[in-house]
């Protein structure tokens, strides 16, 4: 009968038991033997519930303390030279000096760099490679882990990233890529495999998720030479692809001398075909038809119809059932939802009942007594699917149809640009160089404080609401007394820029306990879209009006963008993402006009996810670019020409979407750009942005107050390539995370630096004194 098998678990406990012990062992309040005893019990947990699961092939080494890929490079010995003093001494304060910094002792080192795990909200730590990185088995974590989950009596098979995709994660310095250092990383690979077997495990799991990227000739031909000699090791190799379909590559995947090929049929349902016709005959299939990356019910009956052409084509005892990806970005168990209304958690499945789906759906395809056996599972499955899809708390006709009438004209201002500036500079009369920020103003932890007593009910809504007066009212007359030309309300009222937004409008739902990794010991709880998106009244008015009682200067709205709330969210499964964006859009923009009509004639709507959207096939980016461009015009283009659309991008390469970005026709976009000292304005320049930048003239990410002469420095290096009447003055990002007197200190700093240049330009001679 056809087997089943998971990729991946959550490591962070039922309980986020690891981040509590993480953070408290980085605090100093446990010891390392504390840390350890959390850890081995989460994965003795982990390898008993998968287990009664009946889960055939249980992952082990899937397991990290911070992260996967940093596990990878601590076990090869790829350590950047800077941590070199660390090396041979406590190997676990290196690879947290690598995943976090290091500031003890004498020892003074900077952290990796962090990145997106492909098209997820999980990061990884990048590996850093040079032509004279050398590989050496220095950890053998998956050893370690298989011996460990062996001794409690499960036979496991190791995770394992593959080398062609962990050397193509990695960052390599100098001319040549980084396949150039695959000769010497492989005979690591065969050391590590050949213990493995050594110590009897059968299987290995090979993550390959970049067989499923656009590749180039070099690394489709590194492909076959690594498994060349892969192959050798003798184990079966189980060569797991996810997060996209195999499409071009399908040939080269199942060419290579590999035991079996795992391929993600929840995003690419329609690859089943190719695979089919690619298996070789002495080859295993594992289907990913369960989602491991959303926290929906699958729903049985298409699942098992492809899993019962699988089935006809290479036999039940060459088929294994398996989630999409590994469930590490799936909240752990349904059962600690405690709170949560018993229609919409009869729609859902976590990572628990992913594995209990796994295991029905291996039975179901299997025939004979156990498809009888799971036959009320199946019914069950049915009638939840059905309800969910009919529930009238899903379905909005008004909403469905307003969007069906979106035309064309509703995508556009009414004026292009050029018209728009000259109306907005009449009704805003502001100074050249303009200084605003980004939004948010320090989260105190006495914010934070009343926002939890509110919830818990020990202060009352109007003890609050006077509480967040008070606080904003502070916050405007600060910034009126700063200078600085458009001041915010400071966002007190928000808890999380997406949340915030969910939590008032129809359609979204939250749980108590769906917390996922997002890096390290940080996990975020997404809010789930489940039904029809609408916004029943206003969100943010009441605080942007009341904010522009308080001073004369043009007060600036601030919302979230639709792309930005739809990819920090579960978003439903049942239509296109796309139809979910617009739907948001229509909110969005619902809410833009009631602030214009309430005085506020400066918004800007967020939208720093726009980049992380992109699907990873090349194929794929420019329909999905068409969608989230038209669905922020949705948002925006609903006001008078003389007011004015902000958005605010940060941490993103722009190069290879600037037409986009221009497409989406803010009046003016603010960007991150201090760290690179102005790199990323290059694309801008490049591209001639027509619109108004603001590029960020400091990293509000670090807690060092910057001088005024750093951001003069960065201003005059973008006023030597965008015209002085295209050049806004703000940091790189909101400053939520950073306290009062680096804030006071550092906006002083940037207004001042604002003014220099402002008298600079005015009497051009200026500047020659200052070079
Ligand atoms: N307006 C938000 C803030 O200032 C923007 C945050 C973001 O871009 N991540 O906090
Ligand atoms: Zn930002």
């Amino acid at each position: 009968m056809a087997t089943t098998a998971n990729l991946g678990f959550p490591r962070i406990g039922a309980q986020r038991e690891l981040k509590k012990a993480l953070e408290s062992y980085w605090k100093g309040d446990v010891t390392v033997e504390a840390l350890e005893a959390t850890a081995k019990s989460i994965r003795a947990e982990n390898w008993k519930r998968q287990h009664k699961a009946q889960i055939t092939h249980i992952p082990s080494a899937d397991f990290a303390y911070y992260d996967q890929v940093l596990n990878h490079s601590v076990m090869f010995g790829a350590i950047p030279s800077r941590y070199a003093s660390l090396k041979n001494k406590d190997p676990l304060a290196l690879y947290f000096a690598m995943a976090r910094g290091l500031q003890k002792d004498g020892v003074d080192v900077v952290a990796c760099e962090m990145t997106k795990w492909f098209d997820t909200n999980y990061h990884y730590i990048v590996p850093e490679f040079s032509a004279s990185t050398e590989f050496a088995l220095e950890q053998n974590l998956p050893l370690a882990a298989y011996n460990e989950a062996k001794a409690l009596g499960f036979n496991t098979r190791p995770v394992v990233i593959g080398p062609i995709t962990y050397l193509l994660l990695g960052k390599m310095k100098g001319e040549a890529g980084a396949l150039s250092l695959l000769p010497k990383l492989l005979p690591v690979y065969t050391e590590l495999l050949a213990s493995l077997k050594q110590a009897g495990a059968e299987w290995v799991q090979i993550d390959e998720p970049c067989l499923a990227l656009d590749l180039s000739a070099e690394a489709k031909a590194a492909y076959k030479t690594a498994y060349e000699t892969l192959e050798k090791s003798g184990l079966k190799l189980m060569l797991t692809t996810y997060f996209a379909g195999l499409r071009d590559n399908a040939e080269l995947a199942f060419a290579l001398p590999v035991a079996g090929v795992h391929v993600d049929l929840v995003r690419e349902p329609n690859q089943l075909d190719a695979v089919l016709k690619n298996v070789k005959p002495t080859q295993v299939l594992s289907l990913g038809v369960v989602d491991g990356r959303n926290i929906w019910k699958t729903d049985f009956a298409p699942a098992i119809a492809l899993l019962t052409k699988a089935k006809a084509a290479v036999g039940d005892d060459r088929l294994i059932v398996a989630p999409s990806c590994s469930l590490l970005h799936t909240p752990v168990d349904l059962v600690h939802e405690t709170k949560m209304d018993d229609e919409l958690k009869q729609w859902l499945a976590y990572g628990q009942q992913k594995l209990e789906e796994i295991a029905v759906l291996a039975q179901a395809v299997s025939g004979g007594q156990g498809a009888a056996d799971v036959k009320p599972a199946l019914d069950a499955n049915a009638q939840a699917i059905a309800a969910r899809r009919t529930s009238k708390r899903i379905h909005n006709d008004a909403v469905k149809s307003r969007l069906a009438a979106v035309d064309e004209k509703m995508l556009s201002r009414k004026q292009p640009f050029p018209q728009r500036a000259q109306a907005q500079q009449a009704l805003l009369k502001l100074p050249p160089l303009p200084t605003t920020t980004i939004g948010s103003f320090p989260q105190t932890a006495a914010v934070r404080e009343a926002r939890a007593k509110f919830k818990s009910g020990a202060l009352s809504a109007a003890d609050y609401d006077a509480f967040l007066e008070k606080t904003t009212r502070e916050c405007v007359d600060y910034q009126v007394k700063a200078d600085i030309d458009v001041p915010v309300h400071g966002e007190f009222e928000r808890n999380d820029m997406v949340e915030y937004f969910g939590e008032q409008l129809a359609g979204f739902a939250f749980s108590q306990n769906g917390w996922v990794q997002s890096y390290g010991s940080r996990c975020v709880k997404p809010p789930f879209i489940f039904g029809d998106v609408s916004r029943p009244s206003p969100m943010t008015v009441r605080w942007s009006k009341f904010a522009q009682t308080l001073t004369d200067r043009p007060m600036k709205g601030m919302l979230t963008g639709p792309v930005t709330i739809l990819q920090w969210s579960f978003v439903r499964d049942d239509q296109p993402r796309e139809t979910t964006c617009k739907q948001i859009a229509l909110a969005i923009r619902d809410e833009v006009v009631d602030l214009e009509k309430a005085g506020i004639r400066l918004i800007q709507i967020d939208e720093p996810a726009v980049r992380e959207g992109l699907p990873l096939r090349n194929a794929d980016k420019q329909s999905y670019l068409k969608w989230a461009v038209d669905s922020f015009r949705l948002s925006a283009a609903g006001v008078e020409d003389a007011t004015q659309i902000h958005t605010h991008m940060c941490y993103a390469e722009f190069n290879d979407i600037m037409q986009s970005i221009a497409d989406m026709d803010a009046d003016v976009i603010s960007i991150e750009t201090s760290r690179s000292a102005m790199e990323l304005l290059q694309a801008f320049v490049d591209f001639k942005y027509p619109n108004q930048v603001g590029p960020g003239v400091y990293d509000i990410h670090s807690p060092r107050v910057p001088k005024a002469e750093e951001m003069v420095t960065l201003l005059r290096k973008a006023l030597e390539v965008l015209e002085p009447s295209q050049v806004w003055v703000n940091p790189d990002c909101g400053l939520k995370t950073r306290g009062w007197p680096e804030v006071e200190q550092a906006l002083a700093a940037m207004v001042g630096a604002a003014k220099q240049l402002r008298a600079e330009l005015a009497t051009p001679n200026a500047k020659v004194a200052n070079g």
